[in-house]
């Protein structure tokens, strides 16, 4: 199969390319490198079955040459982080709609099958948990940009099933819950990231608000497991919703204890008003606890891999990546 992966040179993107050229597939990748980062594909820059272009999804011709050769498209690129959604709104609402917009313009034309990455944030003010995909669906007000990003990506889950109703086009929407693992940026507030960098170079651990509230984490090469399986069956997944995610709830005081232990580090754990870290009147979300009995049932996926494996594996990269600084400043 040949995949065009729209935001590959991010953190999900590179560990989803990787995974299909693996397989055998061949795969081109449209990123702006905004967020994404070339490091993360470079391991595949000579592959034979790999091209790259670094370009906007606006850039009508070269989304429209990449879909004309791809038989699916897999779009991640998107504006993420809470603190990008907060600072920039307007670029995060136009990225995610208007890109998605351009995406399915170009999977229509071309007739791909379409995986569109939406998020747990749509459950927003839910209080049902665990959350289901057919969940009636509450976001805050509109005067906190903080919603923005729920609500750009729900238009996209939208505008993605109105293509498969009215011009069946075969598009599959992916809710992705908190997806952590080797080379995500904790750049944009990624939480794990965040704190295993505090941890290792001993700096206080900042946990936002009372730190009561919860996610529940899923290793990337679970997440990625599930993509493909979902690409590869548009017959029994076309014009549905998948909760992709753990149901290993922890609560974010916890995990930074966890952190803390894990990687044999005296940092202080440091609470800090939601107000100071991200804006006034920030709304958290308090629990979020993906139901994923419809994935499960749809392609036998459950996560493999559990929070301490995550751990583990987040504090061998980043305590590699920390003596690789140090090498490169030294040398
Ligand atoms: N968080 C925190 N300290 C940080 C970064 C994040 O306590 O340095 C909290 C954040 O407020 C949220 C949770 O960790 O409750 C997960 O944040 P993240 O940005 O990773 O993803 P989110 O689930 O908010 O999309």
């Amino acid at each position: 199969m040949h995949v065009l992966v729209t935001g590959g040179a991010g953190f999900i993107g590179s560990h989803l390319v990787r995974a299909l050229l693996e397989r055998g597939d061949t795969v081109s990748v449209l990123d702006n490198l905004s967020t994404g980062s070339f490091e993360n594909i470079r391991p595949f820059e000579k592959h034979p079955r790999f091209a790259f272009a670094i370009d906007d999804l606006s850039n009508a011709l070269v989304l429209d040459r990449l879909a004309s050769q791809a038989d699916a498209i897999v779009h991640l690129a998107a504006a993420v982080g809470v603190q990008l959604v907060v600072e920039r709104p307007t670029e995060t609402i136009e990225t995610n709609v208007l890109g998605t917009h351009a995406v399915l313009r170009a999977a229509r034309r071309y007739r791909c099958r379409t995986l569109i990455a939406s998020t747990s944030e749509v459950y927003g003010k839910g209080v049902h948990i665990p959350f289901r995909e057919d969940d009636d669906l509450l976001l805050g007000p509109s005067s906190h940009s903080r919603w923005c990003y729920a609500a750009s990506k729900l238009l996209d889950e939208f505008l993605g099933l109105a293509a498969y109703r009215e011009y069946d086009l075969p598009v599959t929407i992916a809710r992705f819950f908190n997806t952590v693992g080797p080379g995500q940026t904790g750049r944009y507030g990624m939480v794990i990231p965040r704190f295993v960098r505090q941890a290792l170079l001993e700096e206080p651990i900042t946990v936002y608000g009372d730190g009561n509230q919860t996610r529940c984490f899923c290793h990337v090469a679970d997440t990625v497991r599930a993509l493909t399986a979902l690409l590869d069956r548009p017959e029994l997944t076309a014009g549905e919703i998948y909760n992709i995610g753990s149901s290993q709830e922890v609560s974010i005081r916890e995990l930074a204890g966890l952190v803390r232990e894990r990687s044999g580090s005296n940092s202080p754990i440091h609470f800090i008003p939601y107000s100071q870290a991200y804006a006034p009147g920030f709304e958290d979300m308090r629990r979020r606890v993906p139901d994923t009995a419809k994935l499960q049932r749809a392609i036998g996926w459950q996560p493999t891999r559990d929070l301490h494996q995550i751990l583990d594996d987040v504090i061998a990269y980043e305590r590699q990546r920390l003596a690789d600084d140090v090498r490169r400043r030294e040398g």
